[in-house]
């Protein structure tokens, strides 16, 4: 569900639509305008958590301001919320028995498992704490589980300096949304960065803007062992997993 007109917004649920296409599952996105009314969006909820054709529900965030996030998230059947915004499903994570993870994290851990980078032992450094990104990869990588179990701490806004916990890692996770935040200065030597930010500058082309991250690419490069480009890197696989998410809860919603 796509309400409003926001460009980023929209360019996400293109991508979203074009990948569940592409893989020939049926997908359905209901666009409203931004003047729809919450209860009318919690009335389109209702009938997609009845609706059996449909084994996932995603509305995309953000919402306008008339509208309560929060509500609308609680709304969705916590067995089709493939986003993993449900309090329920945010609780299941928190106690390391989780149903549906948030895609961002998700695919952030899929990607340092594939390169074998094995959180145990290490100190991993988490910039930002928003529900859908910060938060549950805080918990993700300091659960007791095969490939976590690090040693998780959470920079934001209220931390003094940055600087000096990013220093400490051996992976720096930024998801601040704050263009080329992370710079060589601020990480150790063969530090892992995992880059979450998409941020539109400015920029001379055709577009009028280009999409960076929240880490200093040209600066970093050369001290890393290994990091996340944007665009790539990240982006792709929160759509990869949302697919994984929508999959499984279909297999649920059929066997159950
Ligand atoms: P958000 O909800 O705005 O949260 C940003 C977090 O960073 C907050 O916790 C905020 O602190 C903290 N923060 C902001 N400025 C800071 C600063 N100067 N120093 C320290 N902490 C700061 O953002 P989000 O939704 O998590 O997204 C973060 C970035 O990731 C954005 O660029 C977004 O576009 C991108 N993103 C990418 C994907 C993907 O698929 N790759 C998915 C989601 C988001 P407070 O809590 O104190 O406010």
């Amino acid at each position: 569900m796509l309400i409003g007109d926001d460009p980023a917004s929209q360019v996400y649920v293109r991508s979203k639509t074009k990948k569940f296409n592409q893989l020939n599952l049926h997908t359905e996105s209901f666009v409203l305008s931004a003047e729809t009314s919450e209860s009318a969006l919690l009335e389109l909820i209702s009938s997609l958590n009845q609706n059996e054709n449909f084994h996932g529900i995603l509305v995309q965030l953000p919402l306008p301001k008339h509208i309560d996030s929060q509500k609308v998230l609680e709304a969705i059947d916590p067995k089709k919320d493939v986003d993993g915004f449900h309090p329920e499903n945010v609780g299941r994570l928190a106690i390391g028995e989780p149903r549906f993870v948030p895609c961002t994290p998700k695919g952030i851990m899929r990607i340092l498992s594939h390169y074998d980078i094995d959180l145990k032992g290490k100190h991993v450094v988490v910039v930002g704490r928003s529900n859908i990104v910060g938060r549950p990869i805080s918990i993700l990588t300091s659960l007791k589980q095969v490939g976590a179990n690090g040693t998780t701490t959470v920079c934001h806004s209220g931390t003094s300096n940055i600087g000096e916990f990013t220093r400490l890692a051996e992976v720096v996770i930024v998801a601040l949304g704050v263009p080329h935040f992370l710079t060589d200065k601020m990480i150790k030597k063969d530090a892992v960065v995992i880059d979450v930010g998409i941020n539109r500058i400015d920029a001379k082309n055709e577009k009028g803007y280009a999409l960076v991250g929240d880490a200093d690419w040209d600066s970093i490069q050369s001290k890393v062992s290994a990091a996340t480009p944007v665009p790539g890197g990240v982006g792709p696989m929160t759509i990869a997993m949302l697919v994984e998410n929508t999959v499984e809860a279909a297999e649920c919603l059929v066997n159950s």
